[in-house]
């Protein structure tokens, strides 16, 4: 193979609810139960992982405030503990930042002003502590995520983007493939993609899509664990073996970083690494 290509972590949420058994927002594991939030991250890095994200994802001012925590002291702690487990490798620590779940204006009752503070906050509070980059993962309205992508873009780190689509190529907002890549095409982004939302098979059409607009390095993130209700039956979870088999093909379209969204664990990590 004549291109490298970077291996990301897999699910963060649904293997720490099982770690810890219960579901409670992943990000209060950074203070609570900090400890199995280092063994996931070494977990993905013994599989392979060359790029680990930050147990940060929805630690902004929505979710934190309704707690006694505050947003900087929970997205710290995330980024220390993925630091920490990071330490003595070469494995870059990713600042991981999510959607708002609250719609900006005209669909929702979120200003822009406010969406930029939420983010100053949050990108702010793990800048503070120096991860190697920014992902900002699972967005599903471009002017969010030009809103995050514009906050990031005030730090000197390299900034990542996905999207979750529809197996059409559309976010639930109604965003393509094409929106997506011309919405960021006035701020620096040094990859982009696709997270969630589809499993790899479905996903693989829709990162197709990207080269015929951009010649960024492609991010391929697809979920593997979530059931989904097609034509009336539930379509089965993807195991390890098919998850990847459906994975691998994305290098042709151009991916370069590969790894797992809800549902995947380390295992599926260390067969991609292995395929590779
Ligand atoms: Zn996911």
């Amino acid at each position: 193979m004549d291109k490298k290509i970077f291996l990301l972590d897999g699910a963060s949420g649904t293997c720490l609810w099982d770690k810890a058994k219960k579901t409670i927002p992943v990000w209060r594991f950074n203070i609570e139960n900090p400890d199995i939030v280092v063994e996931l991250h070494k977990e993905y890095i013994n599989a392979g992982s060359d790029i680990i994200f930050t147990n940060t994802f929805s630690a902004n001012r929505e979710a934190v405030e309704k707690t006694d925590y505050t947003v900087d002291e929970i997205v710290k702690a995330g980024v220390r503990l993925a630091k920490k487990a990071a330490e003595g490798t070469d494995v870059k620590v990713a600042l991981d930042i999510g959607p708002l779940t609250e719609l900006l204006e005209p669909y929702g009752d979120l200003e822009e002003e406010t969406c930029y503070e939420i983010y100053r906050e949050q990108i702010g509070a793990g800048m503070s502590e120096n991860p190697d980059l920014i992902i900002c993962e699972t967005f599903m309205d471009i002017e969010m995520l030009k809103i995050a992508v514009s906050v990031a873009n005030e730090y000197d780190v390299p900034v990542f983007c996905t999207m979750s689509f529809d197996k059409n190529g559309r976010t639930i907002m109604g965003n393509s493939v094409k929106d997506m890549v011309e919405g960021l095409s006035d701020l620096k982004v040094s990859a982009i993609g696709l997270n969630c939302s589809l499993g790899p098979d479905l996903a693989l059409p829709v990162i197709a899509q990207f080269k015929e607009y951009t010649n960024l390095p492609l991010i391929f993130k697809p979920n593997a664990g979530v059931q989904t209700v097609k034509d009336g039956k539930t379509v089965t979870e993807f195991d390890v073996e098919s998850f990847v088999s459906n994975v691998i093909p994305a290098i042709e379209h151009g991916a370069v970083y590969l790894g797992g969204c809800c549902g995947s664990s380390p295992e599926y990590i260390k067969n991609i690494k292995e395929k590779i």
